[in-house]
């Protein structure tokens, strides 16, 4: 395998261990830690010394690493990388469990942010998440991940036998039929709580204990390298832990510079930003004060601070369909593994300006890398992404940028290598500028 497979095969590993974003964050903590950064808690007085690698979590979800620069900080600056740790799917519901017919057992769920539903029937699908146990502290329950790592869930689709019209597109009924199946009801399988059941003996705690969970479902295979040439990846939550990934690869292997570096991967992009862990909160202006502040700097400074900085939102973009090529505008079409993308709106739903994007293009010239545009097709609304949440709280220049890829919130996009590739080394020269 060469070296770009084998950076890409990292990739899928990583988001193999990270089927949602408390996962995510899990995995992104072990990459930090293997590489020497300290862990922050929020409730503590934070000391912080120039070189400093350092990294904080926020509701087991979202996570903000940095280092600190040489330089003082109302100079040398911010340089921060934003990217989210969620993706879209399924939540699985309070007392989840419905029996059928005294025959199937099935589960309630509820759809997180966007999927493309109909690519989660008939795949084996497994759960994993957050689940809160009993403890003497009433106000701080223990908090355990659990991944069951088998599948045991699937949603069916109805034959077409049963549904001729299946191939001219079904109207699928998020509470009716897409309800994943679970178990056969049999004499030996305990009458409730069969799924906390199998969680409490996975983290092996009784039932009793079990005060409540943050769940999802995930696809169980794994994602793979292919195309004739090796060219393609497809993978599931592409969007956004491939940014993430990038971004984190980069500050990693990024060298000491007097700017003080930092990634910031939020939670629930997928559902509007609006949580205490999302971009539309304080939580990174939070963290860049208490390091101004930690550093000596007053509010002056800090205020200062934010002048000198800049943000590079990411996330994914949608490449050139090759069987849909009139969704794209008809100028500006991104095509895989042509170069990292930035993205532009004149609804301001990217935070991209001429100026930050001219920053971006040079970054990009510097690092020897080809870069696209990417707008909606003037008759189409598009998306929208973390940049303008976390900008309405920091006075910070920034673009959104990302990369093109296909059948984006499908339960498997498909991405490019070189575009990976291409955005690590654009966030790694960007790094290291200064
Ligand atoms: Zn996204």
């Amino acid at each position: 395998m060469n070296k770009e497979l084998k950076e890409a095969q990292k990739l899928i590993d990583f988001i193999y261990e990270s089927p949602n974003a408390f996962y995510a964050v899990h995995s992104i903590k072990k990459i930090l830690i293997e590489n020497n950064f300290n862990e922050l808690h929020e409730e503590d007085r934070w000391k912080l010394v120039k070189g400093g690698k350092y990294f904080v979590i926020k509701n087991h979800s979202a996570i903000t690493a940095f280092v600190i620069g040489n330089g003082n900080v109302q100079e040398h600056g911010f340089k921060i990388i934003g990217a989210h740790t969620d993706s879209p799917g399924f939540r699985i519901k309070p007392f989840p469990e419905i029996k059928v017919e005294n025959a199937y057992i099935k589960l309630n769920t509820e759809v997180y942010g966007g999927p493309i539903i109909n690519t989660w029937l008939d795949r084996p699908l497994s759960v994993a998440g957050r689940v809160t146990i009993k403890s003497e502290d009433l106000m701080h329950p223990e908090i355990k991940l659990v991944n069951i790592k088998r599948p045991i869930l699937i949603i069916p689709n109805l034959a077409i036998h049963m549904n001729k019209n299946v191939n001219s597109g079904v109207e699928l009924n998020r509470q009716k039929d897409i309800l994943p199946l679970l178990a056969m009801v049999n004499e030996n399988l305990q009458k409730d709580n069969i799924l906390l059941s199998t969680i409490a003996e996975e983290l092996q705690v009784d039932v009793e204990e079990i005060l409540d969970f943050d769940l999802f479902l995930y696809e169980f295979e794994k994602g793979s390298i292919m195309g004739l040439n090796n060219e393609f990846i497809s993978c599931g939550r592409l969007d956004d832990l491939l940014m993430v990934h990038s971004g984190l690869m980069a500050l990693i292997q990024s060298a000491e510079t007097n700017c003080t570096k930092i990634i910031a991967c939020f939670d629930n992009e997928e559902v509007g930003n609006t949580t205490k862990q999302g971009a539309n909160s304080p939580m990174l202006s939070s963290i860049l004060e208490r390091i101004a502040f930690c550093m000596g700097l007053d509010l002056e400074d800090y205020l200062r601070s934010q002048s000198r900085s800049f943000m590079i939102s990411c996330d994914l973009g949608h490449a050139l369909h090759p069987n849909y090529i009139e969704k794209s505008d008809p100028v500006n079409k991104p095509i895989i593994n042509k170069g990292p993308i930035i993205k532009s709106s004149a609804s301001q739903s990217y935070t991209s300006d001429a100026v930050s994007s001219a920053v971006y293009e040079s970054i990009c010239q510097k690092a020897g890398i080809p870069v696209q545009r990417f707008v909606n097709r003037s008759d189409e609304k598009g998306g929208s992404t973390i940049g303008p949440a976390s900008s309405s709280h920091l006075n910070i220049p920034s673009v959104d940028v990302g990369i093109a890829i296909l059948a984006m919130h499908s339960i498997r996009e498909l991405g490019g290598i070189t575009d990976y590739l291409f955005s690590t080394k654009s966030f790694l020269e960007y790094y290291n500028l200064f």
